[in-house]
């Protein structure tokens, strides 16, 4: 069984879990440890219970609650050297901070992931590939511009999790200040639903049994504009979509 957990999506905090029949993964923590705890506990899961965290980037949405949650949970955590130094992480520290690189696959038994790069304006995003019980789930949220590696990763993936964040006409009418508008516009940005939607338009296959929508704005889309734009390229009815959730758990998917 692999079960997927989208605890929190977006600017407000990220947290996804991946159960495995041995493992329970955390991609990133940018919630407080407090509200971690509630949201993991609605799930019917545990903080104890996680065995490996890996995280994406330094942006505060994405490891705010890193520190006190290691605190808490020294667990093994996979993290480029980049973000570690950012988080004054050290390599072997309590022999728990790995550091990884794009491209290398590691394997923890039940499970397996390989680390990509993202375009995105931090020192270093990875997307994660992850592979467990013949499952793959590919995973691209916070990126500016979807290329050629992020198509050939996400491809075949049982399930796609990819970023949904802005409607481009919202983004232009907002109250954000221009270089804001700017910059989550731009190629180290985030993704539109247009983006998004031609992202997906290139990985979904005969593989495909799930869709998660991620890193909408709360400012500038919509549950709703997300899921248009991804119906228009979404054809089979058996697949299952969700829009994610800020700071409440997802639909879960299990397989
Ligand atoms: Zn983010
Ligand atoms: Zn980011």
């Amino acid at each position: 069984m692999v079960k997927i957990d989208v605890l929190s999506s977006g600017s407000s905090g990220n947290a996804i879990l991946i159960k495995t029949k041995k493992s329970l993964v955390l991609i990133d923590n940018g919630l407080s440890y407090k509200k971690f705890k509630e949201l993991i506990s609605m799930v019917n899961l545990e903080v104890g219970k996680i065995n490996y965290l890996l995280i994406t980037h330094e942006h505060d949405d994405h490891i705010k609650g890193v520190p006190l949650f290691l605190k808490n949970n020294p667990i093994p955590t996979f993290i480029s050297r980049n973000v570690a130094e950012y988080l004054k992480l050290k390599n072997g520290s309590h022999g728990l901070i790995n550091f990884v690189e794009a491209e290398k696959n590691y394997d923890l038994g039940d499970f397996e992931f390989t680390p990509f790069a993202l375009p995105h304006d931090a020192s270093e995003t990875f997307g994660y590939l992850i592979k467990s019980e013949g499952i793959k789930i590919g995973y691209a949220a916070d990126l500016g511009t979807a290329g050629e590696n992020t198509v050939s990763k996400l491809k075949g993936s049982n399930c796609l999790m990819v970023e949904f964040n802005h409607d481009l006409d919202m983004l232009k009418n907002s109250f954000y200040p221009e270089p804001i508008k700017l910059r989550i516009a731009s190629k180290l940005g985030h993704l539109s639903n247009d983006q998004g939607k031609k992202l997906l338009s290139k990985c979904i296959s005969s593989e495909t049994l799930a869709v998660y929508l991620m890193h909408l704005s709360k400012e500038t889309n919509t549950k709703e504009f997300a899921l248009l734009s991804a119906f228009e390229m979404i054809f089979d009815k058996k697949i299952f979509v969700e829009a994610t959730n800020h700071i409440f758990p997802s639909r879960p998917f299990v397989f």
